[in-house]
């Protein structure tokens, strides 16, 4: 970090700001000259609140220079994480194609849409269970019975079970879940972030719907910070002034994660476009600009869907996309394939 101060700062109040500075522990070495006087600060700055750094009249300008998210960054960890749950990874070349319906409806629903996914080439199943809806009086899921039928349907499977957590008071029911969603409206919903983050079990992220990039990591820190490691990105379309589709996928927030993150990014078109039919070109568009798995809806009669039924698309659609994305994958250089 930088902190350039005013020419006219007293002695005394930049005394105040080093010794406020070492007592959490940072050094500041100084740079004098004709322009003023700059420091520039060394060790674990992201603990540092940059805001009560600028609240103090003798600074004139105080930047980052390392990110806010030391655990999140590559600098830190230049190596691809590599996220394990139930058997699958996630991440360092091992390509995730999480699939299944927006919500948990039935046993016979799940039962036959994980039957489909699986036999399509899914490697994780995905299921709604606590749903989050704008309209108070639409289905939001069949809660604790949800998951059990999504637990159900991996011990037919075999797949390893991802499902959404509204708040932390429901960490108890997904005990046996393998990997647990934060949905785009909780994104930013600390407490919950916090409470992951002590536990040891992979989390899936996904982007808020006018978060930025950033602000998707500094989200990733929260539950790093705690020691839980295992943490999945996923740009799922953020709100712009566009309305042909349901969201505006944002994909080069997948090289600009990539870059920035060694964690494993994902996208998931569905919600990025929110019609079945543009699914499939987005999820190779997704592919083709290096993510490491996308999450995609199905359902086995999407007309009748209780939620998101208008971009599920059919389990025969989802195994014609699987060989394409196959193709794809090994055009830019991918050794491993959607199924390895
Ligand atoms: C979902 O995955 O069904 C979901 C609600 O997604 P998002 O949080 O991205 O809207
Ligand atoms: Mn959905």
């Amino acid at each position: 970090m930088i902190i350039k101060i005013r020419r006219d700062a007293a002695q005394a109040a930049r005394q105040q700001l080093l010794d406020w500075l070492r007592a959490q522990g940072l050094e500041a070495s100084l740079v004098e000259g004709t322009q003023g006087a700059v420091y520039a600060l060394l060790g674990d700055t992201a603990r540092v609140d940059i805001e009560r750094v600028r609240a103090r009249d003798i600074v004139e300008e105080a930047r980052r220079i390392h990110a806010p998210y030391p655990r999140a960054s590559r600098t830190s960890h230049p190596r691809d994480t590599v996220v394990c749950a139930g058997g699958a990874r996630v991440g360092g070349g091992h390509f995730a194609l999480i699939s299944g319906p927006c919500s948990v409806e039935s046993e016979a629903q799940i039962l036959a849409v994980a039957r489909a996914a699986k036999a399509a080439g899914a490697t994780h199943l995905r299921g709604g269970a606590f749903k989050p809806r704008t309209s108070p009086y639409a289905f939001s899921g069949l809660e604790a019975e949800g998951i059990r039928l999504l637990l159900r349907a991996r011990a037919e499977t075999g797949l390893p079970v991802v499902s959404e957590i509204m708040e932390a008071g429901q960490i108890p029911l997904f005990d046996a879940v393998d990997i647990i969603q934060v949905g785009a409206r909780n994104m930013q919903n600390y407490a919950l972030l916090r409470a992951l983050g002590e536990l040891r079990k992979p989390v899936l992220i996904k982007r808020g719907l006018s978060s930025t990039v950033e602000e998707l990591l500094m989200s990733a820190e929260y539950v790093l910070a705690g020691g839980n490691a295992q943490v999945i990105l996923c740009e799922r379309g953020i709100r712009t002034f566009e309305t042909s589709t349901r969201n505006t996928l944002d994909l080069s927030a997948v090289p600009v994660l990539k870059a920035l993150t060694h964690l494993p990014v994902i996208v998931d078109p569905s919600h990025g476009v929110g019609v079945a039919a543009l699914v499939p070109p987005m999820a190779l568009a997704a592919v083709a600009a290096g993510a490491d798995g996308v999450m995609i809806e199905v359902h086995n009669d999407p007309q009748n869907a209780l939620s998101d039924g208008r971009q599920a698309i059919a389990p025969d659609a989802l195994g014609a996309l699987v060989r394409t994305m196959d193709r794809v994958r090994r055009a830019i250089g991918q050794e491993k394939g959607v199924r390895e």
